[in-house]
Formats: C-alpha cells, sequence, structure tokens
C-alpha cells in the first residue's frame, strides 16, 4: 500500500489516525480517505437563505471518512469514533430517517446518491473528526460532503458542478430535518487553501478571494455553549425572512431594495422588519468588507464585523450573553493588541466567535480574550471558552490508496 498524503492542511498525524482506527475497526485498509474542511463565516450572517452575499474560509479541522469496498454486496457498514456508534444500511430497502439523528446525516446522503441511480457497493466506512460539533463551524457539511467523497469514488460517479453540495443540502433538509441555505456545503466543497470564497447565494457564483494571511489571521473561539432556543429560533427567523419577502412579491429578501423596506414599514411585525433590514445591510456589508480587505484596509473590514455582530444581535436577534461578551472582550483588546474586528459566526445562540487579527499576535489574543472570558468569578457552571488561530483550508477531497 502506498501512502502518499502529500496534503498540506491534513496532518499526517490526522490522516494515520483514522487510518488506524479503520484498521483496528474493520482489520483492513482503506481503499480511500475522505477529507472535508470544516468553515467559518466571514460575514454574511443568516442571509444564505435569503439568497444573499456570504463570505465563508475553510477552516484546518477536518472530517475524514476511510472507506474500502466489502465482500457483503448491499450493505454499508458506517461507525463513527466520536459518537463510538455503528449502524447498518441496506442498500436494497427504501432509506428513511431514523435514531440516532447523526446517522441521518449519513444516510440523506446515501439517499441521495440511490434516488439519483447511482449503484453502490457494499462498504466499510468510519468516521472520525476534529471538527467540534454543535460549534458553529459545520460539522454537519462536512460530514455531508466527506461521505459524498467516499461515495463518488466506490460508485466511480462524480457528481458535477453544484450537484455534490446540493445533494448534501437536500440531505440536510429530509432526512436532519434542518432547513439550511446552500452556503456550508458549497464552501466545504468548493474552498481553496489560503482563501475566501465569496458565495453569491442567488445565482450560485462563486468567487475566490485571497486572505492575506502574512499579515493577518483567523481566530475562532468556542464559547462551548448551544441554548436550547438554537434550532427553533433559527427556523423562526427563516419563516420571518421568507413571509417578508412573499407579502412583497419578492424570490428572497435579496431582491429587496430600501425603498420597498421604506414602503413597507408597519406591514409587518417590528422583528420581521428589523430582520429584512439586517439582511439588506448585512449583504451591503459583505461586499464592503470584500472591498476593505482587496484594499489591505484591515481596520475598516474589522469595522464591517463589529457592525455585523451588532446588527445579527441587536436586529436579527441571534446571538446571546456570552457571543456578545466574547465579542466584547475582543474589542477591548483593540488594534494595539493586535485585534482588528470580531462577530459571532454560524446559527447563533452559542457556538463561535470569530476575530480577525494580526498574525504576529493572534495566539496572545486568543488566550488574552479566552482567559479574560474564563477568568475566576465567573459561575462555575457557564462552559470554559477555548480558541485556536485558523488556517485557510482547501475545500473537499478523496485520496486514493493504492497496492503496491
Ligand atoms: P455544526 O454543523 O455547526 O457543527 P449541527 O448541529 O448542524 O452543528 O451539526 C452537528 C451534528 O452533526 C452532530 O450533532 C452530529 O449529529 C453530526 N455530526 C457531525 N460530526 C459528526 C461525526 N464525526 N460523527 C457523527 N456525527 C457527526
Ligand atoms: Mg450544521
Amino acid at each position: 500500500m502506498t501512502l502518499d498524503f502529500s496534503d498540506k492542511d491534513v496532518s499526517d498525524f490526522e490522516l494515520e489516525a483514522v487510518i488506524s482506527k479503520f484498521k483496528k475497526r474493520f482489520n483492513c485498509h482503506p481503499d480511500f480517505v475522505s477529507i472535508a474542511p470544516g468553515r467559518v463565516n466571514l460575514i454574511g450572517g443568516h442571509v444564505d437563505y435569503n439568497g444573499g452575499l456570504v463570505l465563508p474560509l475553510a477552516v484546518d479541522r477536518h472530517t475524514c471518512v476511510a472507506g474500502a469496498k466489502s465482500d457483503e454486496a448491499g450493505v454499508l457498514v458506517v461507525h463513527s469514533v466520536r459518537e463510538n456508534e455503528s449502524f447498518v444500511v441496506d442498500l436494497d430497502c427504501p432509506m428513511i430517517a431514523a435514531r440516532p439523528n447523526w446517522t441521518n446525516y449519513v444516510r440523506g446522503v446515501v439517499h441521495g446518491f440511490l434516488s439519483r441511480g447511482i449503484e453502490l457497493p457494499g462498504l466499510k466506512i468510519l468516521i472520525d473528526s476534529t471538527i467540534p460539533s454543535g460549534s458553529g463551524l459545520s460539522s454537519s457539511a462536512s460530514l455531508e460532503v466527506a461521505t459524498a467523497g467516499i461515495l463518488e469514488v466506490a460508485s466511480g460517479v462524480t457528481l458535477k458542478g453544484n450537484k455534490k453540495p446540493r445533494l448534501c443540502q437536500q440531505a440536510e433538509h429530509e432526512f436532519a430535518n434542518v432547513p439550511c441555505g446552500i452556503m456550508d456545503q458549497f464552501a466545504v466543497t468548493f474552498a481553496q487553501r489560503g482563501c475566501m470564497l465569496l458565495l453569491d447565494c442567488r445565482d450560485e457564483s462563486i468567487e475566490h478571494v485571497p486572505f492575506d494571511h502574512d499579515q493577518l489571521a483567523l481566530v475562532v473561539i468556542n464559547s462551548h455553549v448551544r441554548h436550547e432556543l438554537s434550532e427553533s429560533e433559527y427556523a423562526n427567523r427563516h419563516q420571518r425572512c421568507e413571509t417578508v419577502s412573499t407579502e412583497l412579491g419578492l424570490e428572497s429578501l435579496r431582491d429587496l431594495t430600501w425603498s420597498m423596506l421604506d414602503r413597507s414599514r408597519g406591514q409587518f411585525d417590528e422583528l420581521s422588519f428589523l430582520c429584512a433590514e439586517h439582511v439588506l445591510r448585512e449583504n451591503e456589508r459583505t461586499l464592503k468588507f470584500v472591498q476593505h480587505m482587496k484594499n489591505e484596509d484591515w481596520s475598516q473590514a474589522g469595522e464591517m464585523l463589529y457592525q455585523s455582530h451588532v446588527s445579527l444581535s441587536e436586529k436579527f436577534q441571534v446571538s446571546c450573553a456570552e457571543l456578545d461578551e466574547l465579542v466584547a472582550g475582543a474589542r477591548k483588546l483593540g488594534p494595539e493588541e493586535g485585534v482588528l474586528g470580531a462577530r459571532m459566526t454560524g446559527a447563533g445562540f452559542g457556538g463561535s466567535v470569530i476575530v480577525l487579527a494580526e498574525r504576529e499576535k493572534a495566539s496572545d489574543v486568543v488566550s488574552r480574550v479566552v482567559e479574560d472570558y474564563n477568568r475566576i468569578g465567573v459561575p462555575l457552571s457557564r462552559p470554559r471558552a477555548s480558541g485556536f488561530v485558523a488556517k485557510p483550508a482547501g475545500g473537499a477531497r478523496v485520496i486514493k490508496f493504492v497496492a503496491d
């Protein structure tokens, strides 16, 4: 077996770990390892399901899915290391959502292949991951896209263009019951190392914009908080946006203009109106942020992040005390300490914040923000925050092992 990884985002150590776990469980070497990164969204919060402009960046945390063809036709055996649990899929039976819930991210993707008439061989599959789940780094899309990569290589059918992320999004809608936009699956699929991905969720066009990581670093701080509200409030905001756009006769809030919004004052309840206002302004901010980054005007770029956070907190109302405190803590450090901007990322009500930092000071920023937040005096019941300096990573890919 030749082990030529030559993959700079995923350490040999991570790959060797997934291979050794696979061998231990299935008593054979995997034929392939499918790798998909996690992602953070730099700006464009809650606009993806409104046809808006988002700017995700893949980070060097990954889902690694190892697979081997098995002699048992029509059967998939799937094991998740994190869940310490396995399940079996009978490919000849109709696929339905089932318990435990994590299996649905895999079932949904398998269903997507089968319903497109793609034949799958019997497979043994092991899922390993370095992406904390539920922290806003999109472990779910990463799991879906990594699973799709395994099924592509095992079936010999490659899903071209937007077909793979779309199939994965459909899996999340129909099997995991999460009405997500297209951003996460697109980011995980199409990311390029060292770049942000400007994605127009209306026409699905993509521009890769370099992230100057000689001078800048992206810090991710996980609050490890996930409030119960998270899912219901996501669906609630989604619904409000849809109601406003439908009542105004628009395809999505992306087509809203300031004069339309002005005229509609009084037509909607206050929160729905504020949500629409956030979407309109946030799309503008995404473009401004990109322009400031291209102009190397880091402080103006950072200012867009702060404004985005305030809007998500006060208008869209999806932040929480912990995220507000982390952003305020970063902001207090200011440019002298290397902090250029900060905002919550992901769906909200917990999860992570991102901090745009000067590269040289980024590690200190992590420890300062985390230590201040975790300091003695804070209720012990509150989860401790943790953070890391993220590297802008490449998109999903598959490594095939060739027999010597
Ligand atoms: P996020 O995508 O922000 O991490 P989600 O709630 O959308 O949060 O998705 C997290 C869910 O995805 C987990 O609760 C689990 O069901 C599934 N998941 C992610 N990674 C794995 C993994 N390595 N093994 C099994 N399930 C996983
Ligand atoms: Mg998710």
